[in-house]
């Protein structure tokens, strides 16, 4: 049976894998290899003239990525077909983490005197790759409110060297979401390419290939690897040529591979993508609700409130509303310190989109390099908390959270 006919996001992650293995191993082997053999000279000439270069050089492949990597494309072309039909194929390139792969995204396709649009309210590390490494390099970052259609033609228009729009949606911490079919109708209409970032949502509630992307992004340290045990960056596109050409040699000229072990380990997690999926968004809605209500919360960030400015847009989008909430406390920044010290299940650290739920200060932590001016525009203020909603029993969290609260209004 081909990954074409598979329907379902588990029968995906728990057997895509398995394939890319020739000695019976149940669980896909960790190929622990700098370098791969040859029987003759003739053979060595012949694989580095073949497409496939992942029995070479492990810079170049290693079967345990391409494992991940085969999971990877199965899940975020999962369904959709080409314009005459025929199932979509795409490319994924895995990486020792996400700022590695989207590395190799942004230098593939963008070059000195090159313009690339974003929005505001981006991963720190993506912003700070933009201003400050790229930049550096001659491409002129923009970041605006994208949501502003006007204003992105606007943008596009003075910069007729656009080559990339790169959204994130929704966008960690305050929830933002962008319209993904509506930008790449702009975009492609001028020439211009489309990246998602993909990390907070996951296959399992979107697949920006379905509304017109170019390119997908997942940092696979989150909620594809779902156990926080490793670091990984995904970059997919769909125009395999591209892919297989430029892409690739940006991707192993650049050096951010990954390693045979982090890739088992993402294989592994992977497989209950789809029950933890599940698991996450129905106790990320009852903490909402439940924060929501409480008499020490100034306001809650979730999708799922028709409240948020962009519930529509998620509504529209994605499956079910992301596990990924923010608030602040009506005692600000002092209570928000309270609350995260007195917390007792919920796990103070940054990161998200692992089993357990974790809660960090973005002010002072993902987003201490943004300026304070420049966050607070887009909702990062002093006093905001966010938290990656877990797994647990939701009686505990619930618990959890009560006494937390009580003791930050004290
Ligand atoms: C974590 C994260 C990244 C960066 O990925 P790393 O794996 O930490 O390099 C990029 N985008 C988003 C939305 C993230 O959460």
């Amino acid at each position: 049976m081909g990954n074409n006919t598979i329907k379902g996001i588990s029968t995906i992650t728990l057997h895509t894998a398995s394939h890319e293995n020739d000695n019976f191993s149940h669980t896909t082997p960790i190929y622990a290899t700098s370098t791969f053999t040859f029987g003759s000279a003739q053979e060595g000439m012949e694989r580095f003239k073949g497409e496939d270069k992942t029995r070479l050089y492990s810079r170049w492949g290693n079967p345990t990525f391409t494992a991940a990597e085969k999971t990877i494309e199965a899940l975020e072309a999962r369904g959709l077909t080409n314009k005459n039909g025929t199932p979509l194929e795409v490319k994924a390139l895995l990486h020792a983490s996400g700022q590695a792969a989207m590395s190799t995204l942004f230098f593939s396709n963008l070059s000195a005197g090159d313009c690339l649009i974003s929005h505001y309210s981006l991963y720190g590390g993506s912003q700070e790759l933009m201003q400050k490494v790229l930049n550096e390099a001659g491409v002129k970052v923009i970041l605006i409110d994208i949501h502003n259609e006007a204003l992105l033609l606007e943008t596009i228009q003075a910069n007729p060297n656009t080559k990339l729009i790169h959204l994130e949606t929704p966008a960690n911490p305050t929830l933002q979401c962008v319209d993904i079919e509506a930008v790449c109708k702009i975009a492609h209409a001028h020439g211009i390419k489309v990246s998602v970032d993909n990390t907070v949502a996951t296959p399992y509630l979107q697949q920006p290939f379905a509304l017109g992307a170019d390119f997908v992004f997942h940092s696979a340290t989150k909620f594809l690897n779902g156990h926080g045990s490793a670091l990984h960056g995904v970059l997919l596109g769909k125009d395999l040529e591209l892919m297989h050409t430029k892409v690739w040699k940006w991707h192993v000229l650049l050096g951010g591979n990954s390693n045979a072990f982090d890739a088992y380990l993402l294989i592994q997690g992977m497989k209950t993508l789809e029950l933890r999926m599940e698991k996450h968004c129905s106790n990320a809605k009852k903490v909402a609700t439940y924060l929501q209500q409480h008499p020490a919360i100034a306001h809650v960030n979730y999708t799922g409130f028709t409240t948020h400015p962009h519930h529509t847009i998620a509504n529209k989008q994605m499956k079910q509303h992301a596990p990924l909430i923010s608030f602040e406390l009506k005692g600000g920044i002092e209570a928000g310190k309270k609350f995260i010290d007195a917390v007792e299940i919920c796990t103070r650290a940054v990161s998200l989109g692992t089993v357990d739920t974790l809660v960090s200060h973005p002010a002072s932590m993902t987003h201490m390099s943004i300026p304070k001016t420049e966050r607070e525009k887009y909702g990062i203020t002093d006093g905001l908390i966010r938290m990656s909603v877990g797994i647990e029993n939701i009686e505990d969290l619930e618990a959890d959270l009560a006494q937390a609260l009580a003791k930050a209004q004290l």
